[in-house]
């Protein structure tokens, strides 16, 4: 039985941070390390016998759906303050994304500080990583969902390539959370249709065309958007019908473990729901003051206003 609109919600936030926490323990590991450590997915899973903790990834996604399930919509100064108001720098953000965050905290000129580090604009997998609400709250268009996915991004990502990543992963999950029945042609034609870049149009080119784990490779694992975001768009799209598989594609090819297993694991949760997800990981992820419970009420609170907006669009016509 497919999975409702609402455990969808469910499933792609908690897929994100269960991503997050278990590929939070392999980062910066090298594939070779982790596969000679596990054999396969079931090993990987069932080592995790105490709580996995999630990182920024999980703690920006959290600040982006607070925003949206808030004001409806991406409003700049009003994200920054969710961002500001979650923000623990012992999560794991680089470090350029700390001095941003503190300018943001400190009322300074963050976009100046943004500027300082990322000269021309960072194109890191940041506005990525967190950009899954997005999708999911605006899958009824991809118009505003690429609209509202740049908006997303700004407040630290003003690099095409740091931009287009976020589109691509929330367009990704869109989709994902519209279809009953997963068609890789499909899910590829619909990417590349508003793909505008020559190097994500190659790199998806190539993702469409994938059969095995191994030639996932190619794809990249780092912490740049080029050199993850295909990447977890298609750990997804070899294993549709199974979230560990989705993340352990992810996690296999080290390097950036929680960034990449967070993305993948938002769009198979925006597919599969949250009933997909191992109760093994499930049951460990963090249960802090925003950890499981919370994140399930916030998947809840973002579905009521996703549902209200459908319903007054739909009265507006
Ligand atoms: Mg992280």
């Amino acid at each position: 039985m497919n999975a409702s609109l609402q455990d969808r919600f469910r499933g792609c936030l908690v897929g994100l941070a269960v991503g997050d926490a278990l590929g939070g323990r392999f980062e910066a590991q090298s594939a070779d390390y982790i596969g000679g450590r596990f054999a396969n997915t079931e090993q990987l899973i069932n080592y995790i016998t105490d709580e996995i903790w999630y990182t920024d990834d999980t703690q920006m996604a959290i600040g982006v759906a607070e925003s949206l399930a808030d004001h409806g919509e991406i409003i700049e100064d009003r994200l920054c303050e969710s961002f500001v108001a979650n923000y623990m720098p012992s999560r794991g953000y680089g470090r350029g994304a700390r001095a941003v965050l503190d300018a943001m905290e400190d009322g300074d000129d963050y976009q100046a500080v943004a500027a300082k580090h990322f000269p021309g604009g960072s194109f890191g997998n940041g506005a990525a990583m967190r950009v899954a609400p997005v999708g999911l709250f605006f899958r009824d268009d991809p118009h505003i969902a690429l609209d509202q996915s740049r908006l997303s991004a700004l407040p630290t990502h003003l690099h095409p390539l740091g931009i287009e990543g976020a589109q691509l992963v929330a367009l990704a999950v869109a989709h994902a959370s519209n279809v009953e029945q997963f068609d890789r042609d499909a899910f590829f034609a619909h990417l590349l249709e508003h793909c505008k870049s020559s190097e994500y149009r190659c790199k998806l080119e190539t993702a469409a065309q994938i059969q095995e784990p191994s030639e996932l490779v190619p794809l990249g694992n780092g912490i740049e958007a080029l050199e993850s975001v295909t990447t977890a768009i298609a750990c997804f799209a070899l294993t549709p019908r199974s979230y560990e598989d989705t993340i352990a594609n992810a996690i296999f090819l080290g390097g950036d473990t929680d960034t990449i297993a967070a993305m993948a694991g938002s769009i198979a949760g925006a597919h599969l729901g949250v009933r997909s997800i191992p109760d093994v990981l499930l049951n460990n992820l963090e249960e802090s003051p925003k950890g499981r419970s919370y994140i399930l009420e916030l998947a809840d609170r973002l579905h009521s206003a996703y549902t209200n907006r459908i319903a007054n669009a739909t009265n507006d016509t």
